[in-house]
């Protein structure tokens, strides 16, 4: 089992308020016991859940480092099911930083990269869908995102998906019995049986996967691309966007060379801007669509804001990538209508709908509701929001849920073919197993280390 103890700064790093250092592990109190101060009190004989306040001190020299706060929680009720001290102080990054090593040099281990949730997970405390979803809660880019993080990280997945294993289960012992008695003849009622228990899990699968989508850009963000002619207003419409105060959330040096991503946050729809260069900046877009780079943002987009200069006719290379674009998710965005207009609205409108061509004027700040409504159309187009938050958003997830669908596939069709039962069972067997990872059973260690890995230190 785990024995050694962990620590670490669990606040964000620079000047805060206030920090938490976490400790986790069976010697958490006896080693905080030696730094912590508070009259003749001692740590290892105060009762669980309870806040103290007194001083850090350094043993080996006997000189007082921080005021402090300190609470204890005794296993199993903490965040990890071990004993936890969480030691807050107020502040610097300095005097944090020497409360941390003092604990290390105590007896602690620095923690790794997620280690508390994993121990959490270790421990019986949560599941790994709930694990992962606390992995979303510290990267999720808007407040949707993070209530569905929330949600799942309640559990709200785990149990659809107990829920499903549970009538799998009863359908494999169903089939067990058969197979044991064989000599009852009731193959042909089994076959019906089956069929429709697998039709049914097969619906629910089919409804998990349907939010998926929706769920995967809530997480990660709408891929949307500024496209347009020199001038027209795309830097305009970039820094509209991240002018408003609701809008930027984090900037984050793009993974494609060359192409910045920049998340800003339209009513609660995440979008992910790539703001291509190559396109923004040079005099021949279209011959700038063919550089790689440029082109590669363009395929990766989910939706296209195309940018036109309603002052000016459309210009020939606009029309060419009229007709480039025209089966992709558009936005048309006429800018300038603050100037005598000259623009072929009526050739926007039937190249990409009328509902998807928005008026704006970018220099007196008008349109941008309208553009707002535009997107949140796109992104809510043919889709209910799924009302109990249920999203699927997590892309291992998803592929557990389609290789569980794929052998639940299998099973059904076996039936229709009067394949032996004892063949069915294997394919639904196999779906049990997959939508079992989703929550952690049978999941190797190699996988669970991959995952944890992705926390934040202090997590
Ligand atoms: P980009 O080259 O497509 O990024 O275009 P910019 O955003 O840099 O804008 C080019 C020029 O058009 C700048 O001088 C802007 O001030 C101007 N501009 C942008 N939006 C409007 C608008 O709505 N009306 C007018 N009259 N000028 C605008
Ligand atoms: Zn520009």
């Amino acid at each position: 089992m785990i024995e050694d103890t962990i620590a670490a700064i669990a606040t964000p790093s620079g000047e805060g308020g206030i920090a938490v250092i976490r400790v986790s592990g069976a010697e958490a109190v006896p080693i905080c016991e030696k730094l912590f101060h508070a009259g003749s009190k001692k740590l290892t004989k105060v009762p669980t859940h309870t806040v103290h306040y007194g001083h850090i001190v350094d043993p080996s020299t006997g000189v007082q480092v921080e005021e402090a706060l300190v609470t204890v929680m005794r296993a199993p009720r903490s965040f990890t099911k071990e004993d936890v001290v969480e030691i807050s102080c107020h502040g610097g990054f300095v005097s944090v930083r020497n409360v941390l090593d003092l604990l290390l040099e105590n007896g602690a281990r620095l923690a790794e990269p997620g280690e508390f949730t994993k121990r959490a997970f270790l421990n019986g405390r949560i599941d790994l869908s709930q694990a992962e979803a606390v992995i979303d809660l510290i990267r999720s880019k808007s407040d949707r995102a993070f209530r569905i993080a929330l949600k799942q990280s309640e559990g709200s997945l785990s149990k659809k998906i107990k829920e499903l294993r549970h009538q799998l289960v009863e359908l494999m012992a169903h089939i067990e019995v058969n197979i044991d008695y064989p000599e009852h003849d009731v193959e042909e009622m089994t076959n019906t049986f089956i069929k429709d228990k697998c039709a049914a899990a097969l619906l629910e699968i089919d409804r998990l996967l349907t939010t998926a989508q929706q769920g995967k850009i809530l997480r990660d963000g709408l891929v949307t691309a500024i496209v347009g002619r020199p001038n027209v207003g795309k830097s305009s419409l970039l820094n509209t966007f991240a002018q408003e105060e609701r809008a930027i959330v984090t900037d984050i040096a793009g993974t494609t060379r060359d192409v910045v991503e920049e998340y800003v946050n339209v009513n609660g729809i995440p979008l992910k801007l790539l703001d291509t260069a190559g396109i923004r900046e040079t005099s021949d877009i279209v011959e700038q669509i063919g550089v790689e780079k440029s082109r590669q943002a363009l395929a990766d987009a989910d939706l296209i804001l195309l940018v036109f200069n309603g002052a000016e006719p459309l210009q020939p290379d606009e029309l060419r990538m009229i007709e480039e674009l025209k089966d992709r998710q558009i936005i048309a965005i006429i800018n300038k209508l603050d100037l005598p207009q000259q623009i072929e609205e009526e050739q926007l409108n039937a190249a990409f709908g009328e509902e998807c061509v928005v008026r704006m004027s970018l220099l007196r700040q008008q349109g941008i509701d309208d553009l707002e409504k535009a997107i949140a159309g796109i992104f809510f187009s043919g889709q209910v929001e799924s009302s109990d938050l249920t999203y699927v958003s997590n892309s291992r997830h998803i592929q557990l849920l389609k290789q569980a669908k794929h052998s639940l596939d299998e099973a059904y069709t076996a039936t229709e073919q009067y394949v032996p039962i004892d063949m069915v069972q294997i394919d639904i067997r196999r779906a049990w197993e997959h939508l079992g990872e989703i929550i952690g059973d049978s999941v190797g260690d190699s996988l669970i280390d991959q995952i944890f890995s992705q926390f934040c230190l202090g997590k």
